[in-house]
């Protein structure tokens, strides 16, 4: 949305293209039905509407055929856009590890579970344990906390010290601190523990209770959700499959958030896991260098490298312990698509071998769960991107005209 209010005060023609069925991307696009906008979102989507930008809502991009053109499926239609440049804000998703019990019903991911209540799951007088590691975390148990949820416990994996260097990182951005007074008051009287984390999942048919490790000892606790996350991870597929460099993890960007392919940009969780105030300021500068408007993006530099800051301290402090690669046992699942369990994945040593013997990563997500978990236990390096980026319906690509790049038959197969 910052992108593209920004793009548009040039005069500029300029569409949006969200998978989701509402604009505002992860943190504000369940608001409005069963929460009101805050103020932030509300400001934001009155200027996408004034801006005069095109919303095509819940259209996915799955493909570009040739450069300049992107391919986006609806509920039942097929979309083809000219661009003549392209903002890339295709944001993180949460990063799942496995350990025994994490696919029993009702462990769910921390975002995963507030996006359900968003969507109208009834929360109230349940008891969530969140564990895992990141501010989302505790974003994810005070929103929970507010709609009625019980939360015994708070786990997180990074240790006290690193909180405590992570505290210190905000004394220099006044609204963070602020944020993190306001949660601190909602979620008083939650316990919080530090060097802690799930070691299994336990319970019949359902999630009954939830045994975690702590500085040493196991404790069991009994709930109805486990809300989990490991921090989070870039969506970075698209921009891959559009020939984008990647450095460390991240699409490479210039100043200007300008990727290494001509006219293609990029804003927000994909060039660096920042949070909501950096991906709307890069968001801006992209929007305004993409329609030449290089004096004013120049203005927000300033602002930006001090968010990018909070950026780097935020992954020093989450950064995963290593105890965390031993939480699966052998006949734990790390690929839950395809039913690959952790001992079948030893045997390998590359996420491609893997791939092929195992199917690992073949499934409807395209290894976009058990991909970044693999590379977490095994230190694999995930594979080339090749298209469709998304599962497409067979009669669209049928349409499609013939990809740029061939694909390898050997690990072929629709998806
Ligand atoms: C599950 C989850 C919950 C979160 N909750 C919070 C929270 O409560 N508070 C908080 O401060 N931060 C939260 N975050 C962090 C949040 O992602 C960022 O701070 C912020 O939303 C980053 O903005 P962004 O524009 O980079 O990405 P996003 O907000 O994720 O926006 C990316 C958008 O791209 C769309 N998209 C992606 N790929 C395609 C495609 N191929 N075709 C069409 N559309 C596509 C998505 O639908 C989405 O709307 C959450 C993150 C996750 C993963």
């Amino acid at each position: 949305m910052a992108a593209a209010v920004s793009a548009a005060s040039s005069g500029a023609r300029v569409g949006i293209v969200d998978e989701n069925p509402s604009l505002g991307g992860q943190i504000w696009r369940g608001e409005g039905a069963n929460v009101p906008h805050s103020r932030e979102a509300s400001d934001w989507l009155a200027h996408v509407k004034t801006a005069g930008v095109t919303e095509f809502r819940g259209k996915r991009v799955f493909h570009q055929p040739e450069p300049g053109v992107l391919l986006a499926e609806g509920v039942d239609d097929l979309c083809e856009l000219n661009y003549g440049a392209l903002v890339l804000a295709t944001g993180a998703r949460e990063r799942f590890l496995p350990f025994p019990g994490w696919t029993l019903p009702n462990v769910v991911g921390a975002g995963g579970l507030q996006a359900l209540v968003k969507a109208g799951l009834p929360i109230r007088g349940k008891r969530v344990v969140v564990a895992g590691t990141g501010p989302l975390l505790l974003a994810v148990a005070s929103y929970l906390r507010k709609h009625g949820a019980g939360i015994p416990l708070i786990c997180e994996q990074t240790s006290w010290s690193k909180l405590a260097r992570f505290g210190v990182t905000l004394l220099s951005q006044p609204e963070k601190i602020a944020q993190t007074l306001r949660i601190k008051k909602e979620m008083a009287g939650v316990r919080f523990f530090a060097n802690a984390w799930p070691l299994n999942a336990q319970g019949k048919n359902n999630l009954e209770a939830v045994n975690i490790s702590r500085a040493g000892k196991s404790e069991t606790i009994e709930c109805d959700y486990l809300a989990c996350g490991f921090h989070l991870v870039p969506n970075i597929e698209m921009p891959v499959l559009l020939g984008c460099q990647i450095r460390c993890g991240y699409v490479k960007v210039d100043d200007f958030q300008q990727t290494t392919v001509e006219r293609v940009y990029c804003a927000g969780e994909p060039a660096g896991i920042g949070g909501v105030d950096l991906a709307l300021v890069e968001g801006q500068i992209a929007g305004l260098a993409a329609t030449g408007q290089l004096s004013e993006a120049k203005t927000l530099f300033h602002k930006r490298d001090k968010l990018r800051r909070f950026a780097r301290a935020l992954e020093d402090a989450f950064r995963l312990r290593s105890e965390l690669r031993t939480l699966p046992s052998s006949d734990t699942l790390v690929c839950r698509c395809e039913d690959v369990s952790y001992s079948r994945l030893q045997e390998h040593t590359s996420w491609r071998s893997a791939k092929l013997y195992t199917r690992c990563g073949m499934g409807p997500c395209q290894g976009r769960v058990c991909g970044p978990a693999t590379q977490f236990l095994f230190k694999w390096n995930p594979d080339s991107v090749r298209p469709p980026v998304f599962p497409a319906r067979v009669e669209h690509l049928a349409v499609t005209p013939a990809p740029q790049q061939s694909i390898p038959a050997v690990t072929g197969g629709l998806q």
